[in-house]
């Protein structure tokens, strides 16, 4: 069975997130049939498994999900989203790009290579979830937890994410921005608009703190990472009364922060600044992910070589986007590569990719192994 066809069977098995939908039993069966040994290990509602052939290192992993996120409105969809449908040399359907052609192409690529070179050196090993597009805390997460109290260790994942821009293989992602949110609760006095000597606004409290921090420049990023950004997402405060000093206000915040800043250091400075500006608050804090980055070395030689052997050319090294399973296998110190195809259309209605994409990212995928593992 061929990359695509296995992509059209993942698409018609919903899997809107945390649900697997038999994506993973359909995976697994292929990967039991060319030598793996799958473990499964399901928390709740979430689905993952480990699957691994060969018993030395080193490891090399592949690492993807099967959930997707919710099709949107279904009116606005030309097909229906779980019916893989073909027009025009593109395949449609909810996954078809986040990342069932990359699960597809992965799986598909280890059975090739292993029929062909049934002694590699070394292991393949694959981490699959059910739990990327949610909160991702009984997915990946857990799963590296296992292996890392076990001592096993991955020494180089490709995660089959759809890192590419505009065509196959022209963007790769070898690291992230962290992810720092806060809640924030300010807390005021409530009182009469006319008689603020009895009140206290947090709005007005916070007001010169925000714009401190909103106007702040906290470095410029480096050479491999944008700069580090703090966004306000939410902010709400108010009776609904024209006459009432509110007595809380309560605002969300978002920090995507490039290596040059390190968690203890971005929590102090956004509370010093509170502090000075006299805000009496509390802080919820919640950490996403920490930054990663992959320097040159075997793996990127070797994702990069075997990109250019079926594109034609090599792939741009970025750290750009949203955080991926990615940040919970790098620190373990496995290198990290996101590779995948186009991600123009993902989590937007009538979700693709092209057709010929997935056998090329098959080739890609096929062409790492060779470089790493046929030695
Ligand atoms: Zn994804």
């Amino acid at each position: 069975m061929s990359a695509l066809e296995l992509t059209q069977q993942l698409i018609s098995r919903a899997s809107v997130s945390p649900t697997d939908g038999g994506c993973q039993e359909l995976l697994a069966a292929r990967l039991t049939g060319c030598g793996f040994t799958i473990e499964k290990y399901p928390f709740g509602p979430v689905e993952n498994f480990w699957a691994r052939r060969g018993a030395t290192g080193p490891l090399l992993c592949f690492a993807g999900h099967t959930d997707v996120v919710p099709t949107g409105p279904l009116e606005e969809w030309q097909s229906d989203p779980f019916t893989p449908t073909i027009r025009d040399g593109f395949l449609y359907g909810r996954g078809a790009a986040d990342m069932k052609s990359g699960l597809a192409a992965m799986v598909t690529a280890a059975q090739k290579f292993v029929g062909e070179l049934p002694h590699h050196r070394g292991s393949i090993a694959f981490l699959i979830t059910s739990d990327e597009e949610g909160p991702s805390v009984d997915g990946t997460r857990r799963v590296v937890e296992i292996l890392e109290a076990r001592g096993e260790k991955i020494d180089w994942c490709v995660v089959g994410e759809p890192s590419s821009e505009s065509e196959c293989g022209d963007t790769i992602k070898v690291g992230r921005r962290g992810s720092l949110s806060g809640r924030l609760t300010v807390h005021g006095v409530q009182g009469h608009v006319a008689y603020p000597q009895f009140a206290e606004n947090p709005v007005h409290k916070l007001a010169p703190a925000l714009a401190e921090l909103a106007a702040r420049e906290w470095d410029q990023g480096d050479e491999h990472f944008q700069p580090t950004s703090f966004q306000v997402s939410n902010i709400a405060a108010g009776t609904g009364a024209p006459n009432v000093i509110p007595g809380e206000l309560k605002a969300r915040f978002n920090v995507r922060w490039s290596p040059r800043q390190t968690l203890d250091g971005l929590k102090a400075t956004i509370e010093e600044i509170l502090v000075r500006h006299g805000v009496r608050y509390t802080i919820d804090w919640f950490v996403s992910g920490l930054p990663f980055y992959t320097p040159p070395g075997r793996l990127l030689q070797a994702v990069s070589a075997a990109v250019k052997d079926v594109a034609g050319r090599q792939p741009k090294a970025a750290t750009s986007g949203g955080t991926s399973d990615g940040r919970f296998i790098a620190p373990t110190g496995a290198q990290v590569v996101e590779l995948g195809v186009v991600n123009a259309s993902i989590h937007k209605v009538n979700e693709h990719c092209r057709v010929d994409d997935i056998e090329r990212l098959q080739r890609m995928y096929q062409g790492v192994m060779g470089r790493l593992l046929a030695g």
